[in-house]
């Protein structure tokens, strides 16, 4: 679609692509609130899961499950919030929305990288809404390769 954003991404924005399939393309999320937060994209224009065809959820699936094991594997994550929000489209007077996924790690124990730690601090509860997500650039560095090399 000519006027959306998600069906226009730059090279910028597809600098932390992690993961490619047919249907959909992963990214880590500019926001590391949780760190390793991803985002999973749908190619093709389409505004609700309602609106998928069966082979977006067969995709959807199987990378649901490669994801998660991705991230418990390589950041030690306990589980994964999943979710599919919309809501900022609908700021619009005439939204256009494209479909998106979430996904927050979740983490019992801290994670360290480079000497840093990070800690969720909410673990056995919804994440929070307004937590910092910027990390230090060789930290996002860092969860990007391991990602990536995890699930190419
Ligand atoms: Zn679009």
């Amino acid at each position: 679609m000519v006027n959306c954003d998600w069906c226009n991404l730059s090279e910028e924005d597809k600098q932390f692509q992690v993961y490619e399939s047919v249907l959909w393309t992963v990214f880590l999320s500019d926001e590391q609130d949780y760190i390793g937060r991803c985002i999973l994209v749908l190619k093709r224009h389409c505004g609700s899961m309602a609106e998928l065809t069966e082979d977006e959820w067969e995709e959807l699936r199987r990378l649901v499950c490669k994801v998660e094991t991705c991230l418990k594997t390589v950041m030690g994550a306990t589980l994964c919030n999943w979710s599919c929000l919309m809501n900022s489209f609908y700021k619009d007077s005439d939204p256009s929305p494209h479909l998106h996924i979430h996904v927050r790690p979740r983490y019992d124990k801290p994670v360290m990288l480079h000497g840093n730690i990070y800690i969720d601090s909410e673990f056995g509860h919804h994440y929070a809404l307004h937590k910092s997500g910027s990390i230090p650039a060789e930290d996002k560095e860092e969860v990007f390769t391991r990602l990536k090399e995890w699930l190419n």
